[in-house]
């Protein structure tokens, strides 16, 4: 009895850790997200949005769980959980998320920037990021993801608001050592026509019918549609092999 009282609470805590994550996600998985133009491989996001998502391993719910916690827990300016919704082909703001049907979903981007922090005069958009060092990664650099991730938030503050935002800064926080100490990477943010253009060529990426060209990274490893994990993706073992040893 004792075991099964264990693996009856085990289960119970890990369907709640899992339940809680996919109803965030079914949230927003119609439109396009912010989040589904940052990744280096489109074709990556494409099979998100059309295949259902495999199992992920217990380790990752976790620090997605507690990613969640620590974003409600920690604001950081007064500014927090700011959502943006734009056409970003037309240059237009939208107001809800219902203006955004099946004839304009590739042009519209929706998003919830973390902080916009307002200091001597400048804006700066912050992204928190939850990490894990036991899992042996520590940020030497933000990734080109969320770098990608910042500027588009800041096409859309500007769409929507008028204000361009200079900077930008990726707070990282290390839930292995107790959020002990962030990592902090604040940057200079790229002008507003340069990020439309990488927008718009994602967005058309993802419009595609059949899986846009493959961008094989170090990431590959990972990704839940590499073959090795049963997916459907035709990268090989070796092109990811070569993609790791460039990095
Ligand atoms: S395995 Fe690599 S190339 Fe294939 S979809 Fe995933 S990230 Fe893209």
């Amino acid at each position: 009895m004792i075991e099964e009282i264990n693996t009856e609470l085990e289960s119970r805590f890990k369907k709640h850790l899992r339940g809680t994550l996919s109803r965030s996600n079914k949230m927003r998985s119609k439109n396009v997200h912010v989040t589904d133009l940052t990744p280096p491989c489109s074709r990556q996001t494409w099979y998100y949005r059309k295949r259902e998502e495999p199992e992920r391993d217990d380790g990752l719910i976790g620090i997605l769980f507690m990613g969640n916690i620590v974003h409600a827990a920690v604001p950081l300016t007064k500014r927090n959980e700011v959502p943006f919704i734009a056409d970003v082909r037309n240059m237009k703001p939208l107001t809800n998320l219902n203006e955004i049907t099946d004839v304009n979903t590739y042009d519209c981007v929706s998003g919830t920037a973390d902080e916009i922090l307002e200091y001597k005069g400048e804006i700066c958009i912050v992204d928190k990021k939850t990490y894990s060092s036991k899992r042996g990664w520590n940020p030497k650099e933000p990734d080109e993801s969320y770098v990608w991730q910042l500027n588009i938030y800041k096409l859309l503050m500007y769409i929507t608001e008028g204000v361009e935002a200079k900077y930008g800064a990726i707070f990282y926080m290390d839930v292995a050592t107790r959020l002990e100490k962030p990592l902090i990477f604040t940057m200079e943010l790229k002008p507003i026509r340069e990020i439309q253009e990488y927008a718009l060529k994602k967005l058309d990426q993802l419009k595609m019918l059949v899986p846009p060209e493959k961008t094989i990274t170090w990431k590959c490893k990972y990704c839940p549609w590499n073959p090795s994990k049963g997916g459907p993706c035709d990268v090989t073992s070796a092109e990811v092999l070569e993609a790791t040893r460039k990095k």
